[in-house]
């Protein structure tokens, strides 16, 4: 079994106990900064790998078409990349990676007890027009009407019953 690391999975979780092969990013190591985490981190014994950019641009085709890819940093779509590219599962506790799991078809589980509840649906949407808008522009983040930069709306959510 191939578990792939999120940051997330680090915080406050010095229970976790996995078996397996362990893999995370570069990206991902950067991001744990603190203590605690880094020293979580030290006593498994995780490889670094680098996704394929296949599949950083599969991750990222899913996020626009979600509106995820406002909330997603750079580390999130690696970890997400690599997760489809080791067809593993992911562990992590951060709400906005597990929802791209649901999107995106790959398993995951949280590093502590909570798991997500609810599946949030986001579209973009222009404060000037007070409309929805495809976004437009080098970030596809502008209204294509008034040159507004689009903010990332939440306009339904749904109850998830079971995850993985
Ligand atoms: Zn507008």
């Amino acid at each position: 079994m191939v578990y792939i690391l999120d940051a997330s999975a680090f915080l406050n979780n010095e229970g976790m106990t996995l078996k397996g092969n362990l893999v995370t990013t570069a990206e991902i190591r950067r991001e744990i900064k603190d203590f605690k985490s880094r020293a979580l981190f030290s006593s498994f014994s995780i490889n670094i790998l680098a996704p394929k950019q296949e599949f950083v641009d599969m991750v990222k085709i899913a996020a626009k078409r979600t509106g995820d890819d406002d909330v997603l940093s750079k580390a999130d779509v690696s970890v997400l990349a690599l997760a489809l590219q080791e067809r593993g599962t992911l562990v992590t506790d951060d709400y906005d990676i597990q929802n791209m799991c649901h999107e995106i078809g790959l398993k995951f589980i949280p590093a502590s007890m909570k798991k997500i509840k609810k599946r949030f649906f986001r579209k973009k949407f222009c404060y000037k027009c007070r409309e929805f808008r495809e976004g437009t522009g080098r970030n596809g983040d502008v209204c294509g009407v008034c040159g507004a930069k689009l903010k990332t709306k939440v306009v339904k959510t749904e109850d998830i019953h079971n995850s993985g």
